[in-house]
């Protein structure tokens, strides 16, 4: 699950993580209120007015704006409330902004230059390891440092039994060639950093930039957190943060339903149980000649009304113009399945599309069976093969 970074930076600051301090905002009223509740607490005189969409490259797309009046607060989150912001991460449709953070403006000028660092913890899958990332080049596209720069990327990796350990931290700051107060900031920051991933189950921290500010002080600037959907349970905090606005309607559905669902831009509709078989499911049907329109994983029980509910989020894509059906029937019977197809297709009346099932497994004759003597326009086949070319003939 992924969070807005308004509501990252609330967590991280939970942990003693230090933030660029920010209240949300739904209107231009409350945004000038904000910046005026900011001004009492920080002093700030410049406030920065940023978009909450789950998308980066914000400052891009023109979603992160400097304002140096309460005026022009008003008039800039005037602008960016109800945009449809496009940036390098979003579709050509851009995202609705229904939220901006109005944040203190940290870029201040001073004793010393700001500069700007990129870090991220993430989970290093090919080592088993929570790994930090660090650069001196943050604030940009860090795809870019690592195709270009590579050597300006430096890892951290953390061992699970003892944790982040003070020498590394240490090493952190560095190699990113702080010293003196910054040095002992950056040591501090990092370790906060560190546990406050560990402590929320997260999967993923994107902070860039992390800004050393002319005071030589290490902040938070950016917040782009994921926490592992695993892990959720354990938070029921966190897991009320959700934004469903800034999901996939279907696939939030989906969800609901107890269905694992991705949407995709294909023309063939599947439904499979198990995750394994639905990758390989996708496979066959570009194989076959065809695109998958989707990932959908019905789960062990692929019982009729789990069927009936995956058929109508397969159908609500209009792209999809054929359905493969694919169930091996370990756990599961088929015949329960087939009957469980050919009652959904009954309640949902034409689907007018053609569906090809292919049942294999615990009773997959009688399964066939079923299918057969419906008299419905559903095509069954045991032999995976068979079924695939049926795709392929039919799309
Ligand atoms: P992103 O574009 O979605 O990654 O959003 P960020 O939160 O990283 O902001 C984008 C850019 O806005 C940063 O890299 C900074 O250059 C700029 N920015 C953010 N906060 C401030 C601030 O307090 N003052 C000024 N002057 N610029 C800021
Ligand atoms: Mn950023």
């Amino acid at each position: 699950m992924n969070l807005h970074e308004y509501q990252g930076k609330e967590i991280l600051s939970t942990f003693g993580v230090n933030i660029q301090r920010g209240i949300v905002a739904t209107t231009p009223d409350e945004a000038v209120e904000a910046a005026k509740k900011l001004n009492a607490e920080t002093g700030t005189e410049w406030y920065v007015v940023k978009a909450q969409v789950h998308a980066g490259g914000r400052g891009k797309g023109g979603g992160v704006k400097l304002a140096k009046s309460l005026d022009e607060v008003r008039e800039i989150a005037g602008n960016i409330l109800g945009m449809q912001l496009v940036t390098p991460q979003t579709s050509k449709e851009g995202k609705t902004v229904h939220q901006v953070l109005i944040a203190e403006d940290v870029y201040y000028p001073g004793e010393s230059e700001t500069s700007e660092i990129y870090m991220s913890v993430l989970l290093d899958r090919q080592k088993g390891r929570n790994t930090i990332m660090y650069s001196t080049e943050g604030g940009m596209d860090i795809e870019t440092v690592a195709e270009k720069t590579p050597e300006l990327i430096f890892t951290e990796e953390i061992d699970p039994r003892t944790g982040l350990q003070g020498f590394q931290a240490r090493k952190i700051a560095f190699n990113l060639g702080l010293s003196g107060k910054a040095f002992k900031e950056m040591v501090k920051f990092v370790t906060a950093l560190y546990n406050a991933y560990d402590g929320i189950d997260a999967s993923l921290f994107e902070i860039n930039p992390v800004l050393k500010t002319s005071d030589d002080k290490i902040l938070a600037v950016d917040s782009k957190v994921t926490l592992d959907d695993n892990g959720l349970f354990r938070h029921p905090d966190y897991a009320a943060m959700r934004d469903k606005r800034e999901e996939d309607a279907t696939e939030v559905e989906a969800g609901e339903a107890g269905l694992n669902f991705v949407k995709l831009d294909g023309n063939v509709g599947c439904m499979v149980n198990g995750a394994g078989l639905a990758m390989s499911t996708m496979d066959i049907i570009k194989m076959a000649g065809g695109n998958p329109a989707n990932f959908l994983d019905v789960g062990g029980t692929a019982d009729a009304a789990r069927v009936e509910k995956a058929f109508r989020i397969i159908l609500k894509d209009d792209n999809v113009k054929a359905i493969l059906v694919n169930i091996f029937g370990g756990i599961v019977r088929c015949d329960r399945v087939a009957q469980g197809i050919v009652d959904a297709y009954k309640n949902i009346g034409d689907i007018g599309i053609p569906i090809i099932v292919r049942l294999q497994g615990t009773n997959a004759e009688e399964a066939k069976q079923i299918i057969d003597d419906s008299g419905l326009k559903v095509h069954s086949a045991i032999m995976l093969k068979e079924a695939a070319d049926l795709v392929g003939e039919l799309v």
